[in-house]
């Protein structure tokens, strides 16, 4: 199964959600990242601040690169909370795109408002269930998704 973590707020709580990484590779399933940032910076900060080895992500997709190669006409623009662009409508539908284009069955991220579109039943919100919980949360879900 494709499972995806998003970075600022999952896998960025790195004590809590490395083991959850970890049991779900064991299981052979295929962790990928999204986040907004540039895939070039998410790699690095990956490695550099949180410490992971990227050699266990299958792939990396970034918010800011697929609005760049689907919608050139968009002003990307970065200022002191980081990249941004014109429309908060817009970004939050972009998630689900690339989830969509890249058969990802299951996304963890903590901001539910990516929650939409093909995304709708493909979602957990990581910071409305405990520590604790969310690999159960997920092995639910994939169990409804191979159902
Ligand atoms: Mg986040």
């Amino acid at each position: 199964m494709n499972i995806a973590f998003d970075i600022h707020g999952v896998l960025s709580d790195v004590q809590n959600i490395i083991p959850v990484v970890n049991e779900l590779l064991a299981a052979g399933h295929d962790i990928y990242v999204i986040s907004g940032t540039p895939v070039d910076e998410m790699k690095e900060e990956l490695e550099q601040k949180y410490g992971y080895s990227l050699s266990i992500f299958k792939d990396f997709f970034s918010v800011i690169d697929h609005v760049r190669r689907t919608r050139p006409e968009v002003d990307i623009t970065v200022n002191s909370y980081g990249w941004w662009i014109p429309s908060d409508e817009m970004w939050w539908t972009i998630k689900a795109e690339i989830c969509e284009e890249n058969n990802i069955d299951l996304l963890i991220d903590d901001s539910i408002e990516y929650m939409q579109g093909y995304l709708e039943d493909k979602f957990i919100c990581y910071n409305l269930i405990e520590n604790n919980d969310i690999l159960d949360f997920i092995k639910i879900a994939i169990e409804e998704i191979n159902r």
